[in-house]
């Protein structure tokens, strides 16, 4: 039924990591950079994301605090989230409970869905991003990340150099905190990756996420009659088809939760499509 995916290794053989290193180096580290001159769809993109993670939570039937201790009538609770619950984070720092507890965010640039999608949502998060100038927004003593004791690691690399590691334990109490991501929210960066590089990616992050954690993709898709995938040559990147995009997971491993056509962007932008994926590890 796949009549629509076409072979992405015929064009993914033009994408240049130098390429997309030096196109990204002479962008402005402003919110304008970030969305390719559209800053106006920033706030709708953040508001659908955190929209699609309340869905996920509630798929996991995960209460927050306040619903748990206020409205939590039900007596019958899987252990996954016995677990959750019990070890809703909190950041001893400004005594907030996260939903998460370490995050991480490849392509991150300068934290533009870091400080409005994540940091409200997770104790710790780790970010690969390989343009040093976009994260020492992210990196200075005035950032709220690092006033709040969020910024955990940042690695400048490409995904394509960057191997991946465990996050580290926070607590002294090491067997309340797992030291494995709950939630890897890539958002318009792996485009740059080749389809195997893509595949290897999801696979190497697998180990490395929490039974209850997710894994989630936001990124353009393809618009081309015959489903075939996009190479820009400006950016060196590969803007996939939906099908493709799904053919990755497959072949990585990972299942596909949930996923939704993002919403509300202007029509007269005439943007790419955009979709979000909500994957788990295949049991
Ligand atoms: N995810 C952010 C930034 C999007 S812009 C947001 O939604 O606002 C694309 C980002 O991907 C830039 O910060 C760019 O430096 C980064 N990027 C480019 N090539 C990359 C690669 N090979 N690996 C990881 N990130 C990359």
């Amino acid at each position: 039924m796949n009549s629509d995916t076409s072979d992405p290794s015929a064009i993914d053989s033009q994408i240049s990591t130098a390429d997309q290193i030096s196109y990204w180096q002479s962008i402005s580290a402003d919110v304008d950079g970030m969305l390719g001159g559209f800053p106006q769809v920033s706030r709708i993109d953040i508001q659908f994301s955190r929209n699609f993670i309340q869905k996920l939570r509630r798929l996991d039937n995960r209460s927050t605090r306040a619903t748990s201790t206020s409205t939590s009538t039900s007596p019958i609770q899987n252990t996954a989230q016995a677990q959750s619950q019990s070890q809703s984070p909190t950041n001893t720092h400004t005594n907030t409970t996260y939903t998460f507890q370490h995050a991480l965010e490849p392509g991150a640039g300068i934290g533009r869905v870091t400080l409005n999608l994540l940091a409200p949502l997770c104790a710790h998060i780790d970010i690969v991003e390989p343009i040093e100038k976009f994260t020492a927004v992210l990196t200075a003593p005035e950032s709220p990340l690092v006033k709040n004791h969020q910024l955990s690691r940042v690695w400048n690399l490409p995904l394509q150099d960057w191997t991946p590691t465990l996050p580290p334990a926070y607590t002294a109490n090491t067997t309340t905190s797992s030291p494995k991501y709950d939630l890897i929210f890539n958002q318009w960066c792996l485009n740059h990756l080749s389809f195997t590089s893509l595949v290897a990616y999801f696979k190497s992050l697998i180990p490395l996420l929490l039974p209850t954690g997710w894994i989630v993709v936001k990124e353009n898709l393809s618009s081309d009659a015959f489903g075939a995938d996009i190479f820009d040559a400006d950016d060196s990147s590969v803007t996939r088809s939906d099908a493709n995009w799904r053919a990755a997971f497959t072949e990585a491993g990972l299942r596909l939760v949930k996923t939704d056509l993002q919403t509300g962007f202007p029509k007269e932008l005439k943007l790419y499509p955009v979709r979000i994926y909500a994957l788990r590890p295949v049991e």
